[in-house]
């Protein structure tokens, strides 16, 4: 057959101008794109000698071959191979919807910003980023005739017919010089062609080899050059192994290479997704957070995307949602295109999928841990579980079932963690919702005079420490069917404890009408209103948050995310049964416009303020006020 030369088609030859002329920074993956097609083509070989036995190959693998004096590399496989049509179909045109898409990503694109072009593969072509001439030979299996398609990239390819050859196919890359500046490696050095083969090919299934000089025997003249076949990829991809006949330890070692932690997993997460999208997920909890959990700036959340045992991205987010970015591991999609590109991810409806069953997976493998190991999971609940709760918060990525995961101290266990069923479960038959406290910290929390009437009546409080809680809890419609209500909110009203002596409240707010007045005026400044007590027992005065008002742990969150606010005012509630409150009441009308009232009701705000952990506007003229009272009492 004489040669034939044939056009690209226009699209084909956008792209192959863009690979030439490349912004492409990573050069590499060109070689992940041919071992890859030599890989898939082995598959296939292999798929159709299910049916047709005398298609198949007994020792399918795929090789290496460089020729450094006139720079070439091949790469050979000895797979399903194409015939004349299947070249001029597949290496002239694109049909290919990833390809398509990166074109028009790139119309989109500006392409003086090679990071945007950076984040695609595209297949064959790839080839043209190190190559200034291209030659594929190729037979398919079944058939005698073999062709070789030749391109410079130029806009047209030829044909051949050429004799003799195997079945499969060798793409022979004439390489262009080396040039480190534009992340040209030389590709004719084996050293270099195995980290890049290690890097993004090491778990394919075939062995792909190399020859290399063996170590010389004999001496002098008599020393011989020989050569051996040496395989660069290790090609056990742990996560296709069946679970049980891994040892843990290769597991684990597994983790620590792709974290380079020190300390063995707390657990790890198998999973396959079978079906019209097939996955695998091989994931691991961590023992110890790492200490950039909360740091977006510097943390390197993530799992690896693997497509086909061929590596694509390292730290991939878009298969985990956010509040699980301390997972760690591997996720390997069988039907995903190599060049996908992160946009992509976000909106491929494989991936929603693929991340719907892995958080699926995650979530029950905690919920287990709870119930069949509560001090282990304890233990991770106080790494991750402040991350955790993120879930909880109102976003599309919220996932009611981390309810069941969430652990709170329990103020009548005095200190002990408990889960929302236990609170539940453990609840008077009168209470109607959750109580809670938020707070700073537990030392702050368990003194705090908000919780005084609880203790006195047995009824449990959650305390949360983390400032994540104060978001999820004002967000959530309950757990359980039951309210979350906080314990220094407006809307507490303690059920009735029977056989204890009581005051009535109505009474007493009326009997404290002149007193709350006098206060009203002397504090108006500081706070919003000034109430009569039914939760505090031993202390004087506490603060609340009006309905519908602004927290301060609220209003400190907001602070420390850069927004300016206002000072959100609070409620000041008066304990009726306390000598302080007494003897200012006995004081009466006549006394309340006096500096020495004055003093003692700014004395009364700063100190329920100090007991909630709160600052003083004024630390010194407080101090001073103390000291003064002292001299004077
Ligand atoms: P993709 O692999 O995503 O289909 P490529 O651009 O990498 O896209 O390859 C285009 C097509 O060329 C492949 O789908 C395959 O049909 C064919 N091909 C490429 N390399 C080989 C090979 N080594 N053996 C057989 N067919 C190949
Ligand atoms: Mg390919």
């Amino acid at each position: 057959m004489s040669q034939e030369t044939h056009n690209f088609q226009a699209e084909t030859k956008r792209l192959l101008d863009l690979m030439i002329h490349s912004l492409y920074s990573n050069k590499d993956i060109f070689l992940r794109e041919l071992i890859s097609n030599a890989s898939d083509a082995l598959d296939k070989r292999r798929f159709a000698a299910l049916t047709d036995s005398a298609l198949g190959e007994e020792n399918p693998h795929i090789r290496l071959e460089v020729d450094s004096a006139i720079r070439k590399l091949s790469v050979r496989d000895n797979g399903i191979g194409m015939t004349k049509e299947d070249l001029v179909n597949n290496l002239g045109t694109i049909a290919r919807s990833g390809t398509k898409e990166f074109l028009d990503q790139l119309s989109k694109a500006d392409t003086s910003r090679p990071e945007l072009i950076g984040q695609f593969g595209v297949g064959f072509y790839a080839s043209f980023l190190v190559a200034n001439e291209v030659t594929v030979v190729s037979r398919k299996a079944g058939t005698t005739a073999a062709h070789k398609w030749v391109s410079t990239g130029d806009g047209t390819y030829t044909i051949d017919t050429v004799e003799d050859q195997p079945v499969g196919t060798t793409v022979t890359l004439t390489l262009k010089p080396a040039h480190e500046e534009e992340g040209l490696s030389d590709y004719t050095d084996t050293w270099t062609l195995r980290q890049v083969v290690q890097k993004y090919s090491d778990f394919v299934a075939y062995p792909i080899l190399t020859q290399s000089k063996k170590p010389s025997s004999g001496e002098g003249d008599d020393k011989v050059i020989e050569f051996e076949d040496k395989t660069l990829n290790s090609g056990k991809a742990i996560w296709m192994r069946v679970e049980k006949d891994v040892p843990d330890e290769e597991y684990n070692q597994f983790y620590r290479h792709i974290t380079h932690d020190w300390t063995d997993p707390a657990g790890r997460v198998l999973t396959k997704i079978e079906g019209t999208i097939e996955a695998r997920g091989l994931l691991f909890i961590p023992a110890k957070a790492p200490r950039d959990l909360f740091r977006p700036d510097v943390a390197r959340p993530g799992v690896q995307l693997y497509i086909k045992r061929i590596f694509i991205l390292d730290e991939c987010t878009e298969l985990l949602p956010n509040y699980l970015r301390f997972i760690k591991g591997v996720v390997d999609a069988e039907d995903l295109p190599l060049n996908v590109s992160r946009e992509v991810l976000q909106s491929n409806s494989q991936v929603r999928v693929i991340k719907r069953q892995l958080v699926k997976k995650v979530v029950e493998f905690l919920a287990k841990k709870l119930t069949d190991d509560r001090t282990a999971y304890e233990g991770l609940w106080k790494e991750f579980g402040a991350v955790l709760k993120e879930g909880l918060i109102r976003s599309p990525e919220r996932n009611e079932k981390i309810y069941d995961l969430v652990l709170g101290t329990s103020l009548s266990k005095t200190g002990t963690l408990v889960s929302l069923q236990d609170y539940v479960g453990a609840m008077k038959p009168d209470q109607q919702v959750i109580y809670y406290l938020t707070s700073p910290s537990l030392d702050l929390a368990l003194n705090s005079p908000h919780l005084e009437a609880f203790k006195d009546k047995g009824i449990d409080v959650l305390i949360f420490t983390d400032p994540v809680d104060e978001m999820w809890l004002q967000d959530s419609d309950g757990f359980a069917e039951k309210r979350f209500v906080a314990v220094d909110g407006s809307d507490v009203k303690l059920p009735e404890t029977e056989g204890k002596a009581k005051t009535d409240p109505e009474e007493s707010k009326a009997a404290f009408s002149d007193l709350v007045a006098a206060m009203r005026a002397s504090l108006q400044d500081e706070v919003k209103d000034v109430r009569i007590s039914e939760r505090l027992t031993a202390s004087a005065a506490c603060l609340i948050s009006d309905k519908g008002d602004m927290t301060p742990q609220m209003e400190r969150l907001m602070r420390l995310s850069g927004q300016s606010l206002p000072k959100t005012k609070r409620v000041l509630e008066l304990n009726p049964t306390h000598p302080a409150v007494l003897r200012l009441q006995t004081r009466g009308k006549a006394e309340s416009q006096s500096q020495d009232f004055k003093d003692l009701a700014t004395l009364l705000y700063g100190q329920a303020l100090l007991a909630e952990g709160g600052q003083l506007e004024n630390p010194a003229a407080f101090a001073k006020l103390v000291t003064e009272l002292m001299a004077r009492a």
